[in-house]
């Protein structure tokens, strides 16, 4: 997630705008009909195929969903094969609710909860954000329960919430996270804390989906993943058959305004979608997107998945990752003099694809493993793609500037806290401006070569799996050979909590 900068102006003026010819999807490698994996590899570019072996065992989401406008009601069934991967039996399992999300102004309700063919009686828990599936008989480690539900989720008619993030608004209704979801369980137990109406709320583990959508036939779908069929009912309506893995979420929303301008970066298909009245901004949505997209690409490692949207919504953050999308405020796309701040924020967003989509983090307790290193990719990719001189004034006068202001003002922190440890204010100011400070300080020690190795190790080492804050110094340490504790401590740990 990235705040709305009210007040910025980066000095730096985005390259005349050069729009690669759109092209038509690649077509995915057809199924081996012997191989149950082989129906979500068709999300997989052909280098990531193999992907999926690297799973532990993770949560099959199956969803049969209808979108009725008339009555702004999702509704539909949900199953999930969930694995026991801990140690200890589990004696219960939760989903989050998060369209129960306190004065979000929609609701979903959960009915006909079956655990293994048997009913269950959830129990609402976190104001209605998480649902306790108590299991008659724990579930044993290595075990697996299938679980079926029915839920109808009520979406709010320009919702104000969280960024006005779940909303049926007149240009698209976007629905994040609005399925029953399976959370993180660790060492810490269940995380089904209720996050602040600042941050992100998903942390959870990347899984299987499949997933079929009705909606009226005048409706475009714009998802996580990749659409591998639509079906059009001959009664008004189309069927979308979607398919995303190894994914931490699923992100849907529904258009009939947007337009859209794609492009192919590899095996990747960009999709911008924007507002008619914003077909430029749109276009250097996608410029962008596809620009940053190839400086991750070459510095950290390759994305995974045959599609990612940018989609333009009136989100009230500037941009809101989820795992192959991200959406971009619509004030970033009209006004002509926020081109930098639409730049900066896609640099972001696309950032998350790496950070958060694919190496995971507990983005409710440890905030700044995602953001802190989604900023400073950003300025990586102000550096690449417009001069060494474009990273070093993001550095100074945006990281350096709203930290030392925040400083001078006597609200220094330690960046390593969890979201709720500070006020939104502080939070984007200790978490998105002095967090990056760590990654300049560590790669002014180790050498620009030993600091783009750490990068792509991290990458490699944790993609798929959620990181903690040591795996980042750790994995820092391990590419310089070298001590990172006095730039950890300087930035991340101090000063300590009063
Ligand atoms: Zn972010």
């Amino acid at each position: 997630m990235k705040r709305l900068w009210l007040v910025l102006a980066l000095s730096i003026l985005a390259s005349a705008c050069n729009l690669v010819a759109t092209a038509t999807p690649t077509l995915a490698p057809t199924p081996t009909p012997a191989d149950d994996l082989a129906i979500y590899r068709v999300a997989l570019t052909a280098p990531a195929q193999n992907d999926l072996a690297l799973l532990d065992r993770p949560t099959r989401y199956s969803l049969t969903l209808t979108y009725d406008p008339a009555t702004l009601t999702l509704s539909g069934s949900e199953e999930a094969r969930y694995f026991n991967r801990q140690t200890a039996p589990l004696g219960e399992i939760y989903f989050r609710l998060f369209a129960n999300y306190p004065d979000a102004g929609g609701k979903i309700t959960v009915t006909r909860l079956t655990v293994d063919g048997v009913g269950v009686t959830p129990v609402l828990e976190a104001q209605n954000t998480a649902l306790r599936v108590p299991l008659d008989k724990p579930l044993a480690p290595n075990a697996s329960a299938n679980l079926r539900l029915e839920f109808a989720v009520s979406v709010p008619r320009n919702g104000k919430a969280h960024y006005s993030d779940f909303t049926a608004s007149d240009t698209i209704t976007t629905l994040p996270t609005v399925y029953p979801l399976i959370p993180a369980y660790d060492a810490a137990g269940w995380h089904i804390e209720l996050p602040p109406p600042y941050g992100d709320l998903v942390h959870a583990d990347v899984s299987l989906y499949a997933v079929t959508l009705t909606v009226p036939s005048n409706l475009v779908v714009i998802a996580s993943g990749s659409t591998t069929a639509t079906r059009d009912n001959g009664n008004g309506t189309t069927t979308w058959q979607l398919v995303g893995a190894p994914m931490r979420d699923f992100d849907f929303n529904l258009t009939r305004q947007l337009r859209k301008d794609s492009a192919v970066v590899g095996e990747t298909t960009i999709n911008a979608w924007f507002e008619p009245a914003d077909a430029e901004g749109g276009k250097q949505a996608l410029q962008f997107a596809q620009d940053a997209f190839q400086v991750y690409a070459k510095r950290f490692g390759a994305y995974p998945y045959r599609e990612l949207d940018v989609v333009e919504t009136p989100t009230t953050a500037a941009g809101i990752e989820y795992p192959g999308v991200i959406v971009i405020n619509r004030a970033l796309y009209q006004d002509r003099r926020a081109q930098d701040n639409l730049e900066f924020t896609i640099g972001h967003e696309v950032a998350h694809q790496w950070w958060y989509g694919t190496v995971g983090g507990d983005q409710v307790n440890d905030p700044w493993v995602d953001e802190a290193l989604a900023q400073y990719s950003t300025l990586i990719y102000f550096e690449d793609r417009h001069g060494s001189a474009a990273g070093q004034f993001i550095l100074r006068n945006v990281f350096q500037s709203l930290y030392n202001r925040a400083r001078n003002n006597g609200r220094d922190a330690a960046v390593n806290q969890p979201v709720s440890a500070f006020d939104e204010s502080d939070y984007s100011a200790i978490v998105y401006d002095k967090g990056p400070l760590f990654y300049d300080a560590i790669r002014k020690k180790m050498g620009d070569a030993k600091f783009f190795k750490f990068m792509r190790t991290y990458y490699e080492r944790f993609r798929y799996q959620i990181a903690f804050p040591e795996d980042i110094l750790k994995t820092a340490e391990d590419a310089c050979a070298c001590g990172l504790q006095s730039e950890y401590q300087q930035w991340i740990l101090s000063p300590a909590a009063k």
